[in-house]
């Protein structure tokens, strides 16, 4: 076959050689673009040398075309290398944030284990889109825990409105316990509460203090003749003038049936006469309205006032004689016994 000649044409060997060189150039930016991975590094090398071995020459400068294929080359691993780049700072910024959510949710265990695990996931991550599928997991975890801190404050206060609930119902309970229904003065149970806590004060301050007992004079005429009703009404309305009568830091019980009983701070003998006076006189002053009839009510007041040795019975009994004198002595009168 004749050989072709023309200087416009290229020989084949001119041919095979710029193929080669071309095919070097591309072997070479494949070779970089890979750098990582050393068993295709090494077989591209080998084909290289092949190919040098088979042109017979070194290749001093790239064909012009190969010029422009090494230019793609250089942008594709300029573009590669900020792919990693990014990868590596979006890594790194998601494993921060799941860490501090793993923080955060330390005291559930469900998620501490879930967002241990995501964490090797995305530190493990070759590409973007394995490190947004472990996104979607944290998120989901961050909204599950959201929701439960949420549940939880909730519960939180819905406790707290019952305890507050529970510690005022059982201010009303022990208030209730403390209080005489009918007259709405304190009862006996307190009154042997207080009775204590006076004599200790007195034991300890030497405070001048009294005691009084009020005893309605001929109260069961008032059941007897005007009904049970009338006699409760009467001691209601002897409670609260007796009340009204002396100081609020005063207090007064309902010791028995028709019995109050007063303790009166920092007053000394003079001027508890005159506090129990005082009362005996605004309970005559009270009349009580039955039907047509204004009822007169009086009561016998005993005084006593607190002194050196006593014991919640010495001071009563004291006070109690005094009323019994009061008694004999006509009713309607404050006696004392010292
Ligand atoms: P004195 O002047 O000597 O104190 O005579 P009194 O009638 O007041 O005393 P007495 O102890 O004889 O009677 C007290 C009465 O009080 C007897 C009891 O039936 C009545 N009583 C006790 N508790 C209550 C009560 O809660 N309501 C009513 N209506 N009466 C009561
Ligand atoms: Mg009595
Ligand atoms: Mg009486």
């Amino acid at each position: 076959m004749e050989e072709y000649n023309d200087d416009k044409r290229l020989s084949s060997l001119e041919f095979t050689k710029r193929i080669s060189r071309l095919l070097l150039v591309c072997l070479n930016g494949v070779s970089e673009l890979k750098a990582g991975d050393q068993g295709l590094s090494d077989k591209l090398k080998e084909l290289s040398n092949l190919l040098v071995e088979v042109l017979g020459e070194k290749i001093e400068s790239p064909p012009v075309l190969g010029a422009e294929l090494e230019q793609v080359f250089d942008e594709l691993v300029v573009q590669k290398y900020l792919i990693d780049k990014e990868r590596e700072t979006a890594k790194q910024v998601f494993i921060a944030f799941t860490k501090t959510i793993y923080e955060l949710s330390r005291s559930s265990g469900e998620f501490d284990e879930i967002l241990t695990e995501q964490i090797d996931v995305i530190e493990a991550a070759e590409n973007m889109s394995d490190i947004l599928s472990a996104k979607d997991v944290v998120l989901g975890q961050t909204k599950k825990i959201q929701t439960e801190t949420h549940a939880m404050r909730e519960e939180l206060e819905e406790s707290k409105k019952t305890t507050s609930d529970l510690t005022q119902l059982l201010e009303q309970v022990e208030t209730k316990a403390m209080i005489d229904p009918l007259t709405q003065v304190f009862n006996r149970g307190t009154y042997n509460i207080e009775i204590g806590k006076m004599i200790k004060k007195f034991k300890r301050y030497k405070d001048p203090a009294a005691l009084i007992i009020i005893d309605i004079d001929h109260f069961k005429k008032f059941n007897d003749d005007y009904g049970h009703k009338a006699g409760d009404a009467v001691l209601t309305l002897v409670a609260s003038v007796i009340k009204d009568a002396v100081r609020d830091t005063d207090m007064v019980f309902r010791y028995g049936g028709e019995e109050f009983v007063v303790l009166l701070n920092k007053l000394d003998i003079k001027n508890a006469l005159k506090v129990a006076e005082k009362v005996r006189e605004a309970i005559e002053s009270h009349h009580l309205k039955n039907k047509s009839t204004m009822l007169k009510v009086t009561a016998s007041i005993g005084l006593s006032c607190f002194k050196e040795g006593d014991v919640e019975t010495t001071i009563f009994e004291r006070a109690d004689k005094a009323l019994y004198q009061g008694k004999q002595n006509g009713r309607n009168r404050v006696e004392q016994v010292l």
